[in-house]
C-alpha cells in the first residue's frame, strides 16, 4: 500500500454544523482548512426532515437542504471539502498525525474535531441480523417504506416519542415499547404521543427477539415486572434510544468521559492536547442542537486561530 503525506494547517474531521461552521471561520481566517466528511457527509441532519429552529429559517428548512447550504458557505471561502474517513490519529507530537481511510497520512498543526454521534442499538442478535431489512435507527428515512403496516419503536426519550409521532402519520400502528413506567421525553411529546390514536405504549416492556428470517415479521417482549413474554406483528422495528459520540479513535489520546464525550477546558474547545480541538457532539451529552453544534464549531475554529498565531504558525 502506498502512503502519501500531506501537511495542513487545519484540519477538520466531520462535517456536521460544528465542521462547517469551524470551517466557515477557518477559512475566513485564512487557515486554508481541509474537511474531511466522514461516513455520512452532512451529519446526523442529513436523515433528518423539517428543522425548525435554527435561527434565520422563520419557515424552516429541510436538514439536507441546509448542510448543503453549510457546505457551499464553507466551499465560498476555500474549504476543502473531501470524502474519506479518519481511521487513526496520532497526537503525540508536535505535529498531529491524522490517517484517512487507512492509508493516506495528514500533518496538521491543528485539528478540529466534530465526529458527532451515531444512534445506539439494542445490541441482540436478531436487530442485528434484520438491520436494513425491517430494522431501523431512522424513523424518518425509512418511516415511508412502512406506509398502512404496523411497526414497533423502543425508546421513550424525545427522539422515540418524535419518531413514533412521524410514523403514526404513516402506519396504521404504532407500538411503543418502554422500558420503565413513564417516559423521558418531553410532557409535551408525551402528549403528542400519548393523544395519537394509532400510537399504543407497553409499558415495563423490553425487547426479547425481533422476529423473521429474512424481513421482520414480528416482535417477542417481555414484561419486566411480570416477566410475561408475548408475541405480536409487525413489518417495521424503529430503535430510537439515544446516541453515542464518535469518539473511538481518540481513545487513549484524548481525554473522555465514560460514554466517550470528549472532555473540553471549561470555556473552550481545548481539548487535553494542544492544538486540538472538539466541538459539536462529539463533546455534548447536554444540548446536542445543531445551533449549539455550530456555535461550538465557530469556537473550535477561534481556539485553533490563537493557537496558530501563539506558535507563529501563519
Ligand atoms: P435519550 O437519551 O434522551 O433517551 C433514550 C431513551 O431510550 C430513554 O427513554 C431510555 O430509557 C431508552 N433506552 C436506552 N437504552 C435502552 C434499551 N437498551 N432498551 C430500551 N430503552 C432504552 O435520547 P434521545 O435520542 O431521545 O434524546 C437525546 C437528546 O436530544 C435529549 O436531550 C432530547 O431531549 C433531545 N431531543 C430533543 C428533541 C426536540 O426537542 N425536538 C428531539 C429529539 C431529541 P430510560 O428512560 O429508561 O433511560
Amino acid at each position: 500500500m502506498t502512503e502519501e503525506t500531506e501537511h495542513v494547517k487545519c484540519l477538520i474531521i466531520g462535517s456536521g454544523p460544528a465542521g462547517f461552521s469551524a470551517a466557515i471561520y477557518a477559512a475566513r481566517a485564512d487557515m486554508h482548512p481541509v474537511m474531511y466528511q466522514g461516513l455520512q457527509p452532512g451529519g446526523q441532519l442529513t436523515i433528518t426532515t423539517d428543522v425548525e429552529n435554527y435561527p434565520g429559517y422563520p419557515q424552516g428548512v429541510k436538514g439536507p437542504d441546509m448542510m448543503v447550504e453549510f457546505q457551499e458557505q464553507a466551499e465560498r471561502f476555500g474549504t476543502d471539502v473531501r470524502f474519506g474517513m479518519a481511521t487513526e490519529v496520532d497526537f503525540t507530537g508536535d505535529v498531529h498525525t491524522v490517517t484517512i481511510d487507512g492509508k493516506k497520512k495528514i500533518t496538521a498543526d491543528s485539528v478540529i474535531i466534530s465526529t458527532g454521534a451515531s444512534a445506539k442499538w439494542l445490541g441482540i442478535e436478531s436487530e442485528q441480523r434484520l438491520n436494513g431489512f425491517g430494522v431501523s435507527a431512522c424513523a424518518v428515512c425509512d418511516g415511508f417504506f412502512y406506509k398502512g403496516q404496523e411497526v414497533a419503536i423502543v425508546g421513550a426519550g424525545d427522539t422515540a416519542a418524535e419518531e413514533a409521532s412521524y410514523l403514526s402519520k404513516l402506519c396504521k400502528k404504532v407500538t411503543m415499547l418502554v422500558r420503565r413506567d413513564e417516559m423521558r421525553a418531553s410532557k409535551a411529546m408525551q402528549h403528542r404521543v400519548m393523544n395519537a390514536p394509532n400510537i399504543q405504549i407497553m409499558w415495563n416492556t423490553e425487547t426479547v427477539e425481533i422476529l423473521g428470517e429474512n424481513a421482520v415479521e414480528g416482535v417477542r417482549v417481555k414484561n419486566n415486572e411480570s416477566g410475561e413474554e408475548s408475541e405480536f406483528p409487525i413489518t417495521g422495528f424503529f430503535v430510537a434510544i439515544g446516541h453515542k459520540p464518535n469518539t473511538d479513535i481518540f481513545k487513549g489520546q484524548l481525554d473522555m468521559d465514560d460514554v466517550g464525550y470528549l472532555k473540553v477546558k471549561s470555556g473552550s474547545t481545548k481539548t487535553n492536547i494542544p492544538g486540538v480541538f472538539a466541538s459539536g457532539d462529539a463533546a455534548d451529552k447536554i444540548y446536542r442542537q445543531a445551533v449549539t453544534a455550530a456555535g461550538t464549531g465557530c469556537m473550535a475554529a477561534l481556539d485553533a486561530e490563537r493557537y496558530l498565531s501563539e506558535k507563529g504558525i501563519h
